[in-house]
């Protein structure tokens, strides 16, 4: 007896564990870790994943057997199941969601109901049939279709019966829906061969997508005696004698499109059917591969010989994977250091070792130029994933993948779970991006699930960015972390020797003092002028991110912050105050600046649109394209107005961070910032942080071929220092000063964070939840001798900031509460959180209380 352990597709958490099922004998061997099955659950059938198989069971109830299996090849793997166990815990998530993470979407198979011929009453009724001779069902039905009525009925109906019954078998799986529409007239018969269990209604899994097919000919018998047919084919087939001496002719291509045969030969469907008959050729329906690069030439490219900052990172790398050990780099180089040519050679190696590769770039940067060098360089052996393929593309592109047809994968962060067998290095490229944290349950980071899987594989993982987050690189130079301890490697200069571009500030302080209250500063107003007339391009970035407003003085700069936190205050219009939304605290906006007196002080914020408005009255007639939120939600759009751009069928591309990252436009020679304040102010510890890595990136899209680049930054805190250093190109300084920072306030990388959101419908109970849960988060850690605050230096601590309301403090009729816990050394802080929020869910049951975790999240907004 084989027990198989099943995760089922039904989230909620009761039933976030393994159920036991029997594997029937007609499965065994079938069925595998990592399959895909359908199972009975209550009444209904659901899907589930089998996570490991056992010859005895603990339950004590009638065990039911697996109903069936869903694919030949399961679709993940033993390591992927272990990895999704992995992943569950660090994030607090339920396992089903973490084993759907992994797969597409095609493959998030629901129930169907379909209508079958009952096997049981067929034999039955036949056997009763040999019994009752005076039937007066016709012997040959017997015979042949083994169903029988013992009623005497006239024979039309019973005609239809049979009819239907035929019909039934023949389709195997026909939906009652379907039947109905076939049979209009003749519901009634239908429900009677139900009710008396001729017919019978099940469940299946089916999954949203299909495999697509092709109508294809092929020989039906050896090339030598399809050449002996043609040598004495009958004169009268002079057409099907050309199909079949062209089929010989190609019989290296075969099976081939049958459209293709009938069109290029200009010959007709009966034609074929004529040699099908004579048994010389047969026509199937072979599976066809979508691919959406189909028809695309993609130059190939070459090798470049590296240059020696190249060859010295390349050595190191390759080393480790010959020693085909988990590895973990970061690979710190300039924007334009050739990190890419580095990591196609280090992928070519991977491949030479019969293992494969996984890239990963944000989704924004998943453009046709990045691809191209990809497909350029490995050709039809790279899978591309990302989301703005067809779902049945997508669906494509990863069976390439599982079925062994493809070695690189490239994609956005879900391509972290491709699913390869033996996996040799993971490229994880602009390593600081947010966007690789999933921002729903699982609520994964994706640098962390490949450090853990190429742990797994005893593969390599290279952290590539011009910016790296203060995680990886405080990780990579105090090597103290051994979880995740990066080894540095760094490319300081560009690969093909030109220079960075020249970043000025402007001080917005000084143009108002000089009467300018416009938004442009002066110099970048004769800038865009100067690109206009010049018919030169130029980079137009408003860092607006979300509906986040902050109160600034104009005069000096002055922001109003948390006194505890150290970040900025966030302006609430109806109450008229200020909020900070990691502790609470509030005060009211001030009348005037408390640094310079200054009446100049208010909130602070400008949409795309006003800025758009604003340039058409400075600049007459200029051409502009906006890219944000608004203009890019169609899909395709964003793709779209790029590509205009690049056509020069605009002069300005204005946009939010969007337009910041891996764009390579010869003739942008001008970027403005206009304000950078606006990125410093959001109500996040990581700001300075971002306000660094976007300055730095945007910089990045000027000058980058031969016409040299300028750059502007606005602001009203010149002096800040993630502004000095980036307009100087100066990580090193910059992080320095950073991790100050952070230390003195305690933030990561010197301690986590899990951030837990409580919604509700009714605001009072919401409070005393989030309440409760504090407390008793509180008692709990205190008990364990875990409570304190984290700057008394203690090795291993936990801090509870909260409950506050959330940032966005409702949301589709909700309320939202949070808090933010700190904590640092050897506790199980995800599991204590985790523990307590499914306790107080039982309490407050039926109360529809929704608590959700973020295990070190990116946003706290
Ligand atoms: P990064 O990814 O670090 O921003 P890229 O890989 O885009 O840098 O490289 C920048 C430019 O330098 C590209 O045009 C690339 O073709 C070129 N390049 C990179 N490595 C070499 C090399 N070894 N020899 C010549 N050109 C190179
Ligand atoms: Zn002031
Ligand atoms: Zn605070």
């Amino acid at each position: 007896m084989k027990i198989a352990k099943v995760i089922v597709d039904v989230p909620a958490k009761d039933t976030d564990r393994e159920f036991d099922y029997l594997i029937p004998e007609s499965l065994l061997g079938w069925v595998e870790v990592g399959s895909r099955v359908g199972v009975p659950f209550g009444h209904r059938t659901v899907q589930g994943f089998v996570i490991s198989i056992a010859d005895h069971t603990n339950t004590t109830f009638k065990l039911k057997p697996i109903g069936e299996l869903l694919d030949l090849v399961p679709p993940l793997s033993p390591d992927l199941i272990e990895l999704a166990g992995w992943m569950s815990k660090r994030y607090a998530s339920n396992r089903i969601l973490t084993l759907q993470a992994m797969i597409p979407t095609a493959l998030k198979g629901k129930a169907k109901r379909y209508i079958s011929v009952n096997s049981e009453t067929q034999e039955q009724s036949a056997a009763e049939s040999t019994k009752s001779k005076d039937s007066s069902v016709p012997r040959s039905i017997h015979k042949t279709d083994s169903v029988l009525f013992d009623l005497p009925e006239d024979n039309e109906t019973f005609k239809v019966k049979n009819e239907i019954i035929r019909y039934v078998r023949s389709k195997e799986q026909v939906t009652l829906d379907h039947l109905g529409k076939r049979y209009p007239e003749d519901a009634d018969l239908i429900k009677e061969l139900l009710r008396t269990g001729v017919l019978q209604e099940n469940q299946s899994i089916k999954d949203k997508l299909q495999k697509k097919t092709l109508r294809s000919i092929d020989l039906a018998v050896s090339l030598e005696e399809a050449e002996a047919a043609l040598a004495d084919f009958p004169a009268k087939g002079k057409r099907q004698k050309e199909v079949l001496s062209y089929l010989i002719e190609m019989s290296s291509f075969l099976p081939m499109a049958l459209k293709e045969v009938l069109s290029g030969l200009q010959v007709s469907a009966g034609t074929v059917k004529g040699l099908e008959d004579k048994g010389l050729v047969v026509l199937e329906d072979v599976e066809v591969f979508r691919d959406p690069y189909k028809g695309r030439h993609f130059t190939p490219t070459q090798p470049l010989p590296l240059t020696l900052e190249q060859q010295a990172v390349y050595q190191k790398i390759v080393e480790k994977l010959d020693e085909r050990k988990q590895g973990v780099f970061l690979l710190h180089g300039v924007t334009g250091s050739g990190k890419t040519e580095v990591y196609l050679q280090t992928i070519q190696r991977a491949i030479e070792q019969d293992r494969q590769a996984i890239v990963l770039v944000p989704e924004i940067s998943l453009t046709p130029q990045m691809v191209e060098r990809f497909k350029g360089r490995f050709g039809d052996q790279v899978a591309v994933m990302h989301s703005r393929l067809s779902g049945g593309e997508r669906y494509d592109e990863w069976r390439k993948i599982r079925e062994g047809k493809a070695k690189v994968a490239v994609g956005a962060r879900s391509a972290v779970f491709a699913p390869f067998e033996h996996l040799g290095l993971i490229i994880i490229d602009e390593e600081h991006e947010t966007s690789y944290k999933q921002e729903e349950t699982p609520k994964y980071h994706a640098r962390d699930v490949a450090v853990e899987r190429a742990r797994q594989q005893g593969a390599v993982v290279i952290l590539g960015s011009a910016t790296p987050s203060m995680e990886s690189y405080y990780a990579a130079r105090s090597q103290s972390n051994d979880e995740f301890a990066p080894v540095l490697l760094e490319m300081p200069t560009r690969a093909l020797g030109n220079e960075l571009p020249v970043v000025h500030i402007v001080d917005m302080r000084e143009e108002l003092k000089d009467g300018n209250r416009s938004m442009f500063s002066r110099a970048l107003h004769k800038g865009i002028a100067e690109r206009i007339e010049k018919g030169e391009q130029t980079v137009l970035l408003l860092n607006r991110r979300g509906y986040s407003t902050f109160v600034m003085c104009r005069s000096c700069g002055y922001v109003a912050t948390c006194p505890e936190c150290d970040i900025s205050l966030t302006y609430h219009q109806r109450s008229n105050n200020m909020r900070c939304h990691y502790c609470g605290y509030a005060e009211v906006v001030p009348e005037v600046c408390p640094d310079c007196g200054s009446e100049h002080i208010r909130y602070f914020g400008t949409g795309t649109q006003r800025v758009e408005e604003e340039l058409a009255k400075l600049f007459p007639g200029v051409r502009v394209i906006r890219m944000d939120v608004d203009t890019t939600t169609e899909k395709g759009s964003h793709e779209k107005l790029l590509k205009a751009f690049r056509e020069k069928k605009a002069d300005i591309l204005l946009g939010t961070q969007m337009v910041a990252k891996g764009l390579d436009f010869p003739d942008v020679t001008l970027v403005g910032v206009i304000t950078a304040d606006s990125a410093l102010n959001l109500p996040d510890f990581r700001a300075a942080e971002k306000t660094f890595q976007l300055l730095t990136q945007v910089a990045g899209r000027a000058g980058r071929h031969q016409l040299p680049g300028e750059v502007f930054v606005q602001s009203y805190t010149p002096e800040h220092y993630s502004i000095v250093h980036a307009s100087k190109h100066d990580f090193n300084h910059f992080i320095r000063e950073e991790l100050k920072h952070r230390k003195i306030l305690q933030y990561p990388p010197y301690c986590r964070l899990i951030l837990v959101t409580f919604s509700h419908e009714q605001l009072p109970l919401l409070v005393r939840a989030a309440e409760n849960y504090t407390r008793m988060l509180k008692e709990q850690a205190g008990k364990r001798g875990q409570l304190g605050s984290l700057d008394k230096f203690s090795a291993d601590a936990l801090d509870v900031l909260g409950p506050v309301a959330s940032p966005m403090a409702r949301l589709k009729n909700r309320y939202r509460f949070q808090c933010m816990v700190k904590w640092r050394g050897d506790i199980d802080a995800t599991g204590l959180v985790r523990d307590i929020a499914r306790q107080m869910e039982q309490d407050f049951q039926g109360k529809d209380l929704l608590i959700s975790i973020d295990v070190d999240p990116q946003m706290l907004m």
